[in-house]
This record gives C-alpha cells, sequence and structure tokens, in this order.
C-alpha cells in the first residue's frame, strides 16, 4: 500500500512530496522524497506522524461534562466508580466504539487504554476475557491502533482491602494476575496486526511491593508495563506513612524501574525521583487536560526530559480528546511555572506526540523505515491555524482541524455528526437515561 504526502512536517522540518511504502500489515518499507504522487498511491496535504494516547480510560468519558460543578479527584472519583460498575461488555464495546472513532477523528493514532475494570461486579470473572475482547473489538471497529494495558489492581489503598465497587478491577493476587494475563495474551492472538497486549500497574496505592516484585520478575522483558505514579499529593503521604519513601523508591525497590517501565502523571516528584527515573531511562505520560480538569497540579517535565526520560501525552479520563491540546498543555503548564517560553519547541512537542509516545507503549516511531504507516493529516484551510510557519503547527492546531487519519496505510474516514449521536446515545445508555 501507498501513501503521499505534498508535506510532511516531521523531526523540524517540512518536507515535500514524500512517499510511504508499506507491507500488508502497514509497516513502512520505504519513504522517498521529492517525489510525484503515483496513481496508486493515497493522497495526503499536510500530514505530520501519528500521535500516541499514550494514557486512556475509555470509560471516563462518559463523565465529561457532568462532573465541573465542584469537589476534587476524590469526590470525581466516586462519580467514575459509579460509570464503572454499570459497564457490561456489551455496552463497553459500544461506548468504547465511539471514544475510540472520537481519538481518531482528533488525530490519535495509537491508544493505550489502561484498563482495570475485568470482573463481573462482585469480583467473579467473565467467561472468557469478555471485557478486554469487548475493548478490542472496540479498537478495530473504531480502526486505530490498540496496546490494551492490561492492569493488575488488587487493593483499595495501601493497607486496604478492595472497596465493593473495586471488586471487578480485582485478581486477588499478583500471580493470578499473572496467569490472567498470559491466557489473555493466548486470547488475542488472532486480533489482528494493530492490536498488542501491554501491561500495567495501577499504582504503589493498589498494588503492595511484594506484588510489584513479582510482576517485575515474570512479565516477559519486552512487554512496556505502565504506572500511575505521584499524580495526588495524598499518595506520596500516605506512601510516605507506611513505607518511609517516596512512590519512586517503592518502585525501584520493587526491581520496576527499567525502561519498558512508563510512569504516568509524575507529578508530584522530588529531584532525587527525578535522577532515579532518569537513569532508569523510564518513559513518562503528562495528561496535561486531565491534571488541569482535576487540580491534579503540573509536573517537571523538563525536568525529566532532561533527566533522560522519554516523555509522551495521553488523554487520560477523556474530558478532552485532542492530542494538540495535550501537547500545547504541556508547554503551557511549563510556561505557567517557569515564566519562560519555548521549554519544549514545537519540534519537540511533535516528537514527543508521535514516536516518543509509540517507544512508551513498545512500539516503532511511526512514519519511519520499520515504523507503521501511521499520519495525520491537518486542512490548510482552518482560521485556527492560518499564518502558521508549517513548523510551528504544533502550536496552532486543533483536533477540529484533522481532516483525515491513517492507520497501517489505511485512511480511517468519521462522520462527526453520526459520531456526536452516537457519543451521546451511548452515554445516555450507561446511565440509564432517556435522551429528550
Ligand atoms: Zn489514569
Amino acid at each position: 500500500m501507498k501513501v503521499w504526502a505534498d508535506r510532511l512536517i516531521s523531526n523540524g522540518s517540512v518536507t515535500r512530496g514524500v512517499l510511504f511504502d508499506a507491507d500488508p500489515n502497514g509497516r513502512v518499507l520505504t519513504n522517498q522524497t521529492g517525489v510525484v504522487p503515483p496513481p496508486d498511491a493515497l493522497q495526503l496535504g499536510v500530514a505530520v506522524p501519528g500521535f500516541a494516547n499514550a494514557h486512556s480510560h475509555a470509560f471516563h468519558r462518559a463523565l465529561r461534562g457532568r462532573t465541573h460543578t465542584a469537589g476534587n479527584f476524590w469526590t470525581w472519583r466516586e462519580t467514575m466508580y459509579n460509570a464503572a460498575s454499570r459497564l457490561t461488555p456489551q455496552n463497553y464495546e459500544r461506548l468504547a466504539t465511539a471514544v475510540f472513532t472520537e481519538m481518531v477523528s482528533a488525530g490519535w493514532t495509537t491508544v493505550g487504554e489502561f484498563h482495570y475494570v475485568h470482573h463481573r461486579t462482585d469480583g467473579t470473572p467473565y467467561r472468557s476475557h469478555d471485557m478486554e475482547r469487548a475493548i478490542a473489538t472496540a479498537a478495530r471497529g473504531a480502526g486505530i491502533r490498540l496496546v490494551l494495558l492490561d492492569t493488575c489492581y488488587l487493593a483499595g489503598g495501601i493497607g486496604a482491602p478492595l472497596s465493593p465497587e473495586q471488586e471487578r478491577f480485582g485478581d486477588g493476587s499478583a500471580s493470578r494476575w499473572l496467569d490472567r494475563w498470559f491466557s489473555l495474551r493466548d486470547a488475542l492472538q488472532d486480533a489482528g496486526p494493530t492490536v498488542t497486549l501491554g501491561a500495567a500497574v495501577h499504582s504503589v496505592r493498589a498494588v503492595p511491593p511484594e506484588g510489584m516484585r513479582t510482576i517485575a520478575e515474570n512479565l516477559p522483558v519486552d512487554v512496556p508495563l505502565h504506572v500511575h505514579l505521584s499524580e495526588q499529593v495524598i499518595e506520596n503521604e500516605q506512601t510516605h506513612t507506611v513505607y518511609g519513601q517516596t512512590p519512586t523508591q517503592v518502585l525501584a525497590d520493587a526491581g520496576l524501574l527499567a525502561p519498558r517501565l512508563t510512569v504516568v502523571h509524575a507529578t508530584h516528584l522530588g529531584g532525587s525521583d527525578i535522577s532515579m527515573l532518569g537513569v532508569a531511562g523510564v518513559g513518562a505520560v503528562f495528561c496535561p487536560t486531565t491534571e488541569a480538569d482535576l487540580g491534579d497540579g503540573i509536573g517537571p517535565g523538563r525536568e525529566l526530559a532532561d533527566a533522560g526520560v522519554r516523555l509522551a501525552v495521553g488523554s487520560d479520563q477523556n474530558a478532552v480528546i485532542d492530542p494538540w491540546l495535550e501537547l500545547r498543555g504541556l508547554e503551557a503548564g511549563e510556561r505557567l511555572h517557569s515564566h519562560e517560553r519555548g521549554r519544549f519547541s514545537p519540534a519537540e512537542l511533535l516528537a514527543l506526540g508521535a514516536a516518543s509516545g509509540y517507544s512508551t507503549l513498545g512500539l516503532p516511531a511511526p512514519a519511519e523505515p520499520g515504523g507503521f504507516l501511521d499520519l495525520v493529516e491537518v486542512t490548510e484551510a482552518s482560521e485556527r491555524s492560518a499564518g502558521t510557519r508549517w513548523e510551528e503547527l504544533a502550536m496552532t492546531a486543533t483536533a477540529a482541524d484533522v481532516t483525515r487519519t491513517v492507520v497501517g496505510g489505511v485512511s480511517v474516514d468519521v462522520d462527526r455528526p453520526a459520531l456526536a449521536a452516537e457519543l451521546r446515545s451511548s452515554i445516555a445508555e450507561l446511565w440509564g437515561e432517556i435522551i429528550d
């Protein structure tokens, strides 16, 4: 399959007439520059390499526009648990299909779905990975590349059992979670080239150190592993009270700090945490629109990058689904905090959203030989980006300017009015509401 872009914005420059050739699995074999489009190529105008949404909980989309009057992260979480308790494989497949379609329409070409709603509400397993299959089916239906980060979730807090609403997240022990993970890997063998399985430890709150150690030792070394880290100050305080350490130190002692690890949020870190993460060469996913929405704080993005951490972005609770706003949110947080501009250049932001994000999900850089042919086309006729130098597009475009998304060499076209209707309807179904 062949895809041609009139202009490709990548690595800080604009290249004219780029022709990609890919194998049937959507992997780039060659890319030529300065060529005219052959008749059998899909033709794009202005394009950038595809964006990886390195951290998502798809069902949180059902809370958008419903939680904004008061409270904090912990009160928001009560509503989120209410939504989680309503999920079934059937309604989740429907909702996730719509949410993943919204992602594709915004320019996310890959999603790392941090998934922990595994079982029935009383904790008994479904017959055959029904929830996980539903998510894989949803991703295929939406046309997005999926890395399913199946998540180990064992405790309701440090030293606390699961609460009743958390029962369906848990597997009882890390070794039982591992058993299910290997079984799930077998079950997803036939899911196709756009679905792969990764893993996650929910957080130091939800998995005790001995469980983390079991996972560090037994999860295959090539599998990407994600963990929520220091999103809230209270997590640091509780960890210090019980372990006398920071959450980062707990991860280090459990043997988790390694290049395959990606920490999510990394908002409240000390200097020694930053250097430990940098030396280990981990990834870090910042979710600026979520962190702003939930009042989490501003993480040390530039410091982490300077220490050697690979940064990525994610939409997390999906209150916003827009890679451009996540990237600009990262830079905006830096500016507000440091009183300086250009903490991340526009070229750095695009690379962070694409190659760096893909690396945190165990995937090669998109739109490069050996990587997947994942691209995002942006309109040249947008009032938002009119007058922009193409090299600075990351600072002006939005999801509304995305005209086509290409995943594995295949153009995914989205009917936006139909998508809005389906989101409205599937969210109403989840909440048991009637649309008037
Ligand atoms: Zn999360």
